[in-house]
């Protein structure tokens, strides 16, 4: 399978949901999440139309935003950010999914301000693990979401497109993703224009479209098993392209 072959695959799949769930699938984003992966793939799929690409590391965005300065694309932030990153990552004009906690937004508001463009970040939900223990792969505590997007939204500097989240490892995602749900409309009723939910991956887009996810993150089914499973820890370095 070609790069190509597996975005019409995995847009395939999310009309489907759309369509299984009653919604247009128009209303459904693909982020491809290209971790791992090196440049030239991103390069290949930006011509095969995609648009928006996300990464987990702050180096790796780096390195990659750099080697494709002038291509028509999108970065997003996908990984946990420390605040001494937060600006770097801010400069590329990327998307952060993982806004988790108020000194992360007060760093990001200030980078917002000084770049004189407000930095578009979803806050990100602990929707916790199979046991209901904390996630550990970051994320504000359901109770605290409300009022981390409360000072999102009255950032100058910050835009708040809505919530994040991803699902339990090794548990049925649709209870998790009915949590996030109702959570997300909760903020919409404060904030309107926070109409977005980033939810959903390889495994379980289709549970995530049917929550009502605007946005769907890809990796795996787009370019390939990782050499190791997908978890924000691990080093890696950028893989041998497809191409
Ligand atoms: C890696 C990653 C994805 C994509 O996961 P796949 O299972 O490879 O599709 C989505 N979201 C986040 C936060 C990730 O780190």
């Amino acid at each position: 399978m070609t790069l190509e072959q597996n975005l019409r695959a995995v847009r395939s799949r999310i009309d489907a949901a759309a369509s299984a769930a009653g919604r247009d699938p128009a209303d459904v984003g693909l982020l491809a999440v290209s971790k791992t992966w090196p440049a030239a793939d991103v390069r290949a799929l930006a011509a095969a139309g995609q648009h928006d690409f996300g990464e987990n590391r702050v180096q790796e965005l780096l390195g990659k935003a750099a080697q494709l300065d002038g291509v028509p694309l999108r970065w997003h932030f996908v990984g946990q950010l420390q605040r001494n990153k937060a600006a770097a990552v801010a400069r590329t004009g990327a998307v952060v999914h993982s806004v988790d906690r108020p000194a992360l937004a007060a760093t990001l508001d200030r980078a917002g301000e000084a770049m004189g463009r407000p930095v578009e970040v979803f806050v990100q939900v602990d929707l916790g693990g199979p046991e209901g223990e904390a996630a550990a792969r970051g994320g504000a505590a359901p109770a605290d979401v409300p009022a981390l997007c409360d000072a999102v939204a009255g950032a100058a500097g910050l835009r708040l497109r809505g919530l994040m989240a991803v699902a339990p490892r090794n548990a049925d995602p649709g209870p998790a993703f009915a949590r996030l749900a109702a959570l997300a409309e909760r903020v919409r009723a404060d904030h309107p224009d926070a109409a977005e939910l980033s939810a959903g991956m390889s495994g379980d887009l289709e549970a995530a479209v049917a929550a009502g996810a605007t946005l769907v993150r890809v990796g795996t089914a787009l370019f390939g098993a990782r050499p190791l499973p997908c978890g924000e820890f691990e080093e890696h370095q950028p893989r041998e392209s497809h191409e």
